[in-house]
Formats: structure tokens, sequence, C-alpha cells
């Protein structure tokens, strides 16, 4: 039996350029000692005070179907910290709990495209965007961003290509995998192009907690935004908690009272237990986020310092999230070529601009997510493999 076309289609049935990853992985398995700055995990686990509260919450009996929008209690804890945040008055009504950020990226495209629809991504991208979008029906087409931008979207492109119709964009800020923090101006200048050209935005803002540079900005909070705006947030990144499967989405609460249906018929929402831990995080306040956050913030100090040192390898100017975006192209390599090499002949995975897109090509994406000295000692390899290479 086939399955659906579109089930079928959602990985686009392209390359998905992630083959040093999967042979990073297989080398480790046969025990090659790999350092893996690949994938977005946190070197550090769920804080020991969250797990107790998830035991707890579980052990008083929290096991049974929970609340499909969220229980009130969390609803309304992130709706504060969602206020709190960005001044925009946010209620329980605007908030739906979800499975993680990624069920919530699925919610948000469902809530904004029919059938056919053009939902607008920029590229470079997290990877599971363009099949996110394929998944509920729409039709991705990515808005190129420029590494002479600093990989900042430009209102006129995103208004060239919504002149073709779209229903939706879709954005990143901080971003993965650049590391960007979206100026105001540039947020400001898709708000316009959102309100002229009635776009719903979606707005994927789970690294909010890992700004090293310059401030987090939601476009939510601009003006006429609230009622098009579709916030995705997630605690996986902010609290270390990426396998507890625990999100958000933020909107107008017309839409949130249609996403609950979607809930009711997919996901029937998130486990009692791991609300009542993320919760208990979120009423510790923001102690526990910069916590979690710090280790990047130092990792991300040395990179800078380091990159300093030398004058191969350029860093994609970059304010935020636990990825350094390293610009190789004076090696004459690409993304893809550098990247296998370096794993061949150093043991060190990183993974190509390629693999998020066309938009990063000639770069690697390097995650931060060993520990210092390690993280040190990977990134001078890393520097002084580019500089033999670009003799
Ligand atoms: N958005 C971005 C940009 C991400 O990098 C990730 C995870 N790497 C997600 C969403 C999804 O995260 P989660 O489902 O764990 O919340």
């Amino acid at each position: 039996m086939q399955v659906s076309n579109r089930l079928a289609n959602i990985t686009g049935g392209g390359s998905d350029g992630w083959d040093v990853f999967y042979r990073a992985r297989r080398l480790k398995a046969e025990g090659v000692p790999v350092i893996e700055l690949t994938i977005g995990e946190h070197d550090i686990g769920t804080a020991p005070a969250v797990l107790d509260a998830m035991h707890r919450a579980a052990r008083a009996g929290h096991t049974g179907y929970a609340a499909v929008p969220g229980v009130d209690a969390l609803r309304d804890a992130v709706a504060l910290r969602i206020t709190q945040r960005t001044g925009v008055p946010t209620g329980r009504e605007n908030i739906l709990i979800t499975p993680g950020g990624q069920s919530a990226l699925f919610a948000a495209h469902h809530a904004a495209c029919d059938e056919g629809d053009t939902a607008l991504y920029c590229d470079p991208y997290y990877a599971t965007y363009p099949g996110t979008i394929r998944a509920v029906g729409a039709r991705p087409v990515a808005l190129r961003t420029r590494p002479r931008d600093a990989f900042q979207p430009q209102a006129a492109d995103v208004d060239a290509l919504a002149a073709d119709g779209a229903r939706s964009l879709l954005i990143n800020t901080p971003n993965n995998p650049t590391g960007v923090v979206y100026s105001r101006e540039t947020l400001e200048g898709i708000a316009q192009v959102c309100r002229d050209r009635d776009l719903w935005l979606i707005s994927d803002e789970v690294y909010d907690t890992q700004i090293w540079e310059g401030r987090h900005e939601s476009p939510r909070a601009l003006p006429g935004m609230a009622e098009r705006t579709l916030v995705v947030g997630s605690m996986s990144k902010s609290h270390a908690m990426t396998g507890s499967r625990l999100g958000w989405i933020a909107g107008p609460e017309a839409a949130i009272a249609h996403l609950v249906n979607l809930s009711t018929h997919t996901t029937y929402g998130v486990p009692g237990y791991i609300q009542d831990a993320g919760l208990f995080a979120l009423l510790q306040g923001s102690a526990p986020e910069e916590a979690v956050a710090a280790p990047f913030r130092r990792r991300w100090a040395m990179a800078r310092r380091m990159l300093a040192e030398q004058s191969v390898v350029g860093l994609v100017p970059a304010g935020g999230a636990m990825y350094v975006m390293l610009d190789i192209r004076a090696t004459g390599l690409s993304g893809e070529d550098f990247a296998n090499a370096l794993l061949d002949e150093r043991q060190i995975a990183v993974m190509p601009g390629e693999s998020f897109g066309q938009a990063a090509a000639g770069h690697v994406r390097v995650a931060m997510t060993v520990d210092d000295e390690a993280f040190a000692t990977a990134l001078s390899q890393v520097l002084e493999f580019a500089g033999e290479r670009a003799r």
C-alpha cells in the first residue's frame, strides 16, 4: 500500500545535507573519538529540581489525561512571562501548550495556511521548516538572506515574494543556524510587509533566552502585529528540557481556540506531570534560564576572541543561540567538503551550511555544545585546518 503523497513528500525528496552528521554518528558508534559540534542539544541535562517537580507531580497523580489546551496555571505562567518580556498584554486565552516547539510550528502553519497556499520561510533555515510547511499541505517558498546583509531578511525581498500571493512568513530570531539576532529595523520592515500584504507572521522564538549581544525583540509587540502573529516558544533550549517536549503558541484568542481543536484531534495535549515540571521551572524566574544560557555565552566570547586572532575564517556577526556560523569561503571549499574533510582529518563534526539551505553555502555551523575546554580545543583545530586549506 502506498502512503499519501503528502506524507511521502514531507522531506521534499532531495538530499537533506545531513550526511556529515550521520557519518559522524556512525564513526562514533564504531569507537572513533569524534567531537560532535552538530545538533542543538545542551551538554547539561534538565535541572534536578525540575526533575524532582516532575516526579512529585506524577506521584501526586497527574498522570491521567491533562487539559488539552494546557493546564491553566501553566498557560497563565507562560502568558505572564510573555507579557513581562514583550509588554504585550497576554492572557491564558492567548496560549496553547504544545508538545515542544516543533509541534507548535506545525500547528501554527495549520492555523495560517490552507491546502496549496504559499508559506514563506527564510533561508538559511532550521532543518524541519520546509517539511513542516509541506506537512500541512502548503507550499514552502524560501526567502534568501545574504551574508552581506549579515543574514538579516530584507523587507523588499519579503515584499517581492509576497506580491505573488503568500499566506504566511516564518522567521526565527535568535536564528538557527546563523545565531543572528534580528534588529528592530529588520523586524519593523518585515512587520510592515505583513500588514500591507495581509500575511500571518509565524515567529519562532525558541532561542529567546540565548542573547549574547543586543536585545531580543518579539515582532508580536510591534504596532498591529499581535492580531497576525503566532509566536512559537519552547522550554527545550531555555531550560535544557529538549526531551520533555514542552512548548507553546502565543497568538490571537480566536486562532488559539481553533488550535485547541487541532490539539484535540492530534496530540491530545502534553502530559500533566511534564506541564507541572515546566510550571515549576517557569516560576523560578529568569535565574535558571540564565544558568542554562551561561555556558553558551562564555563559549561565544571564547569563539569571538579566537576568531579575532586569525583572518581566514569569518564569524557571521551574530549575538545569540547556541551556535556560531563560520564563513569558510576563503578556503575555497564548500561547507560540505570542509565538514567532510574536517571529520576525516580531525575527527570533528560540524554542520555544513548547505544543510540549512543554499544561502549558507560556504559556511559551517558549529554548535557550542561541549564543555569549555573541549570547545576551545576543537575550535582551534577547526581554525588551524581552515588555515592549512587556505594556503
Ligand atoms: N525551532 C528552532 C529554530 C530549533 O532550532 C528547534 C530545535 N532545534 C525547534 C524549533 C524545535 O524545538 P523543540 O521542538 O525541541 O521545542
